[in-house]
């Protein structure tokens, strides 16, 4: 199943509309950060921590306390950490004027200016760069890895493979980038779980796994048809 497949597929079925709500790109950055390892609701409650302590600012952020700033985000778990990466991603933003300004740069720069900045990886500059910017990046996060291994991708593929089969369904539309990304997070988060719930699935016809297919991913282990096994999976569901 290719990543056009999965698009035309999901994307009716989970609309993006409204997916990642905020209020500024520098939310959506902070949001991006603070969700990494852990589920929305609780990068959610975090921020609504920032907000109500007065630090959804780059300005407040870069000049608060980092006990204070943990304290606020202590639902996003390893709430030190991200302090740390939070006040680094502040000074960034304040070091250019404002996060937005990265948004007329080429796609290849915008990756290489958020990478730069301690406490983001791939993934979540990524995401900021689709939510934040509107950008046309796909979003590689270990659901959309789990899903394409499962729906027929090598199951030795990199997140480099899966980047590029994404990109050929994205083109340069930033809508689609949207629409994938939400599309994939939320099958995989509510169907194709650690233990996917492939009787419920409307992929099944077509989806390898359920066709009985045994090559699987790093990270998780097969359930039986009966679901007797149990798996270990990369990304959390909820
Ligand atoms: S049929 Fe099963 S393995 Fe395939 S996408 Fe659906 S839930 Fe996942």
């Amino acid at each position: 199943m290719t990543a056009r497949d999965l698009l035309a597929r999901l994307a009716p079925l989970y609309p993006s509309e409204g997916w990642w709500p905020s209020a500024s790109p520098f939310e959506t950055a902070i949001g991006a950060i603070l969700v990494q390892g852990v589920a929305w609701r609780g990068a959610a409650n975090a921020v609504a921590g920032l907000r109500d302590a007065g630090l959804l600012s780059a300005a407040a952020l870069a000049a608060a306390d980092p006990s204070q700033i943990s304290e606020a985000i202590r639902p996003a778990l390893y709430h030190h950490q991200k302090s740390g990466y939070l006040r680094s991603f502040a000074t960034f933003a304040l070091s250019i004027g404002a996060v937005e300004r990265l948004a007329g740069m080429p796609p290849k720069q915008q990756m290489e200016a958020l990478l730069g900045v301690r406490g983001i990886g791939p993934e979540t500059a990524q995401a900021i760069i689709v939510y934040a910017l509107g950008g046309a990046e796909p979003v590689v996060d270990a659901y959309a890895r789990r899903l394409f291994v499962r729906t027929g991708a090598s199951p030795n593929s990199t997140p480099a493979a899966v980047e590029e089969a994404m990109r050929t369904a994205i083109g340069v539309d930033p809508a689609r980038a949207r629409a994938l990304h939400a599309a994939v997070v939320e099958h995989a988060r509510t169907v194709c779980r650690r233990a996917p719930r492939c009787s419920a699935c409307p992929l099944a016809m077509g989806c390898p796994k359920t066709l009985g297919e045994t090559g699987v991913g790093r990270g998780w282990r097969v359930v039986s048809r009966a679901g007797s096994a149990a798996e270990e999976g990369e990304a959390g569901d909820g």
